[in-house]
């Protein structure tokens, strides 16, 4: 009989994520204040975070941090998740290559962010903070953070970029299912939303923008904290469930990745599923392991931005972190990849990046979309837009073993289902879905209003 799937009994569900910074050859750049350019302070932080989180953040000694039992318990209500083994794909593919695939999307919202919405609403409400703001763009984060909000009794307001608000109204009305209250982007709720709304009333909104309409509420007020869903280190530590559990799965299917490959937007379900493997590469056991991260075309921050200091949200009002980006005011093209939409990138992939661990490559939508269609015509699942970036490059890292004769094993980081984007498949069905050119001119404007840092 061959295996296809590799369950994890629940027992064995890992108790500890794992924590990257305590294997680092090099350690993480400071995270910066906006106004006095200084390392941030505990006190700053703690205006928009819990203090766990805090702690996680610049936590440089623990490898692995225990999860809370009562975030195991939800935990428990989707996990552990299947590891597949993609035998029609190889089979279509014609390849040698073993293709393995990691799927988050199983859970209540359909993507890997609850792993880390759970944990950020389960330390505010152990911490008295009943309230949290946040940012999203096509909706996952905020339909995620409304689940968690809704599994502790927190209050959750999203404020969601405009386009989608108006555009694809169906995970709007997930998140108030789940009891949160949704406000499109620019809103008039925040100084810098009636500012911007004053200059440009019909705007479109970004998610580095939405982020600073978060931020803003959060600050001003004492019951509220604000919670972001990808890009921080704690982030990426709460997703490493997912890459701990498939290490324990590769051995029950007798397989190690060669090559492991994720979509980046923030960072956060490709490193959670690639942090708990580069330890073997940095330790030396397994050198030759390569790493992909995969980006769009048109949003290509570690591929075209510039390595350096810069504000997470497009006013300058959160903290200023060193990482690839492509400038916080700039707006990228409206790709159907909502959730790969942002000018930066998570500064541990960054760091990694720079040391010469991961690589990274650009890939437009149309081609992501026709990976998404064998994948789903091959696999069955249709798959979110984002990790259809990346089903396109593990499937041409397949062809390349068919070239060469090689059987090389590949795992793909697959971060959620595609159910509420069948719009975009429609488009690309019938030939109307397009590529935007990589917006030099955008990117060059944005570039030039980097912060200055001493
Ligand atoms: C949000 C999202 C992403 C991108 O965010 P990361 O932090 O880079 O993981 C990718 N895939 C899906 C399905 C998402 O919802």
């Amino acid at each position: 009989m061959k295996r296809a799937m590799w369950f994890l009994d629940q027992r064995e569900m890992p108790t500890h994520w794992y924590n990257i910074q305590a294997d680092l050859p090099e350690p993480l750049p400071p995270t910066l204040n906006p106004v006095t350019k200084e390392p941030v302070t505990l006190e700053f932080m703690n205006v928009l975070f819990p203090i766990e989180c805090i702690k996680q953040e610049i936590n440089t000694t623990d490898r692995f941090i225990e999860i809370p039992d009562e975030v195991q318990e939800v935990y428990r209500t989707w996990r552990p998740t299947v590891l597949h083994r993609a035998y029609r794909l190889e089979k279509a593919l014609d390849t040698p290559a073993k293709i393995f695939y990691k799927y988050e999307g199983t859970n209540q919202a359909g993507s890997h962010k609850p792993n880390t919405a759970v944990a950020q609403a389960y330390y505010n409400k152990a911490e008295g903070v009943r309230r949290v703001t946040t940012e999203t763009g096509a909706g996952q984060w905020g339909s995620a953070l409304a689940l968690a909000g809704a599994f502790f009794g927190v209050e959750v307001k999203v404020y969601m970029v405009r386009i989608s608000y108006d555009q694809k109204p169906y995970r709007r009305i997930a998140i108030e299912t789940w009891g949160a209250k949704v406000v499109p982007s620019p809103s008039p709720d925040t100084k810098v939303g009636r500012e911007m709304l004053a200059k440009w009333p019909d705007c479109p909104g970004s998610l580095g923008f939405a982020i600073s309409e978060a931020i803003e509420e959060a600050v001003g007020r004492d019951d509220t904290h604000y919670s972001l869903g990808s890009v921080v280190n704690h982030v990426l530590l709460h997703q490493t469930i997912i890459g701990e559990e498939t290490r324990k799965q590769m051995v029950m299917a007798d397989a190690y990745p060669d090559i492991i490959v994720g979509c980046i937007g923030g960072g956060s379900n490709f490193a959670g599923q690639f942090l708990p493997w580069i330890r073997d590469k940095i330790s030396g056991k397994k050198k030759d392991m390569r790493i992909i991260c995969v980006e769009p075309e048109s949003c290509p921050s570690v591929t075209k931005g510039v390595y350096a200091f810069d504000y997470g949200d497009a006013c300058g009002m959160g903290p200023i972190i060193k990482m690839y980006t492509l400038g916080h005011g700039f707006i990228p093209p409206p790709v159907h990849a909502g959730g790969l939409r942002y000018h930066g990138m998570a500064p541990i992939i960054c760091h990694l990046h720079k040391l010469g661990f991961i690589e990274a490559v650009a890939v437009p939508q149309t081609k992501a979309f026709e990976a998404g269609i064998q994948f789903a015509r091959t696999e069955g699942i249709i798959s979110g837009p984002e990790p259809c970036h990346n089903l396109k490059v593990a499937i041409d890292e397949a062809l390349k073993c068919k070239e060469s004769g090689e059987s090389k094993t590949i795992l793909i980081a697959h971060s959620g289902h595609g159910h509420f984007d069948l719009g975009a498949y429609d488009e690309y069905l019938s030939g109307r879905l397009q590529d935007y050119e990589y917006p030099r001119e955008a990117i060059e404007k944005a570039l030039a209003e980097l912060p200055k840092v001493e």
